[in-house]
């Protein structure tokens, strides 16, 4: 296991599940705790003055007692994809200093929902039930698809569940290389691997134990040959001093790595944040300049960039994409139709608009085949 797990905290009700098991006989050194020294630990967690480093180390083996598909929490004030969210588990182990979930997790460890027979049949009553046309599921919202995979093993798995899907498919999002797994299963196109890429600098000295640029697109490479559809998100954008070089430089390489035709989307983001989020990065790693440039407070309450140079930024990589990629369908994540028409040209201007934009990237490998 890359990622160095000190303890294994265990529910009660999920002691004899299949994975419990396979997950404990993985990490031989963990520390074991059950439900009384699960409580003390809570509370030495929340008097620590960083619990994400502990709670980094952490790993809770728990159930999940709610729906595991459920909508992506978008926003109203801008236009959302119409993703689905699979819920795996939360909390990762990587620790990119602008992630969002260091606002939103205030016991900061790592789960993983062990009651994986009920994922399976909630997923099929799902794809079953909902009358959509087709689905697309990501497992990457809450937490990263695959840091905690060789542990758990549920990419393969899940990859294996929609290759035989005839109306979804699955995009497994990440900042690893831990791909290898996933070369055993013909995806038949319904797996898309997305990679969260970023300029080198921003991957050194943000992205604390994601794996290297260069790891992550020979990742990409390697699932490409094996049939899986990939997808690359720049998100997000953090248009420091040189960022344009420094964005080419990755553009550049992802089309010297990967077919231009084996990548279903390219997303991109300029960076937007809670408020709270820059004062709890300040707290853990020192004054960040970047969360100092001019942000302004946006439509849903988001610290964002002024438009204008958000349009800016989304042009210039769009035209360096371009240039190597004619074709390549390009969406931006949660922006207004203005700044999509301003970008790409393409009038966007409801939630259904972009859904359909991307469902017509997956199309031919579902109902088409
Ligand atoms: S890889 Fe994603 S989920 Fe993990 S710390 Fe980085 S931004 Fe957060």
């Amino acid at each position: 296991m890359k990622f160095p797990i000190e303890q294994v905290w265990v529910d009660d009700e999920v002691r004899d599940e299949p994975l419990t098991r396979e997950i404990l006989r993985k990490l031989p050194a963990a520390r074991i705790l059950g439900k009384n020294e699960i409580e003390d630990q809570c509370r030495a967690m929340e008097m620590d003055r960083d619990p994400f480093n502990r709670g980094k180390r952490t790993l809770r083996l728990t159930k999940n007692k709610g729906a595991f598909v459920k909508p992506c929490p978008g926003t109203p004030e801008y236009i959302c994809c119409g993703l689905e969210i699979l819920n795996i588990g939360q909390g990762c182990p990587m620790d990119c200093r602008y992630c969002a979930l260091q606002v939103y997790f205030n016991r900061p460890i790592l789960e993983v929902f062990v009651n994986t027979g009920d994922l399976f049949s909630d997923l099929e009553r799902h794809l079953i039930n909902d009358p959509r046309g087709v689905h697309r599921i990501c497992t990457g919202e809450f937490t990263d698809s695959l840091a905690l995979d060789p542990l758990t093993g549920l990419a393969g798995k899940l990859a294996e569940f929609f290759s035989r899907s005839t109306n979804a498919s699955l995009e497994i999002k990440t900042k690893t290389d831990f791909v290898d797994p996933l070369l055993e299963v013909d995806p038949h196109g319904r797996v898309v691997i997305a990679f969260s890429v970023n300029s080198r600098e921003i991957t050194r000295k943000d992205e604390i134990r994601a794996a290297p640029v260069a790891k992550r697109l020979a990742a990409a490479a390697r699932a490409e040959k094996r049939g899986y559809r990939i997808a690359f998100h720049f998100d997000p954008i953090i248009p420091v001093p040189g960022w344009e070089e420094a964005y080419s430089s990755v553009i550049n390489e992802i089309f010297t790595t990967v077919d231009p035709s084996s990548i279903s989307w390219i997303s991109m983001g300029v960076l937007r944040f809670v408020p709270a989020l820059k004062e709890i990065a300040a707290a853990r790693f020192g004054r960040i300049p970047y969360f100092h440039d001019g942000f302004i407070r946006g439509l849903d309450g988001k610290s964002r960039l002024h438009v204008d140079r958000r349009i800016n930024i989304y042009k210039y990589m769009i035209d360096k994409i371009r240039r190597r990629a004619r074709e390549a369908r390009i969406y931006l994540c949660m922006e207004s139709p203005h700044v999509w028409r301003e970008c790409l040209g393409i009038s966007m201007d409801s939630d259904d608009d972009l859904t359909s934009y991307l469902d017509s990237a997956i199309l031919p490998y579902t109902y088409g085949l």
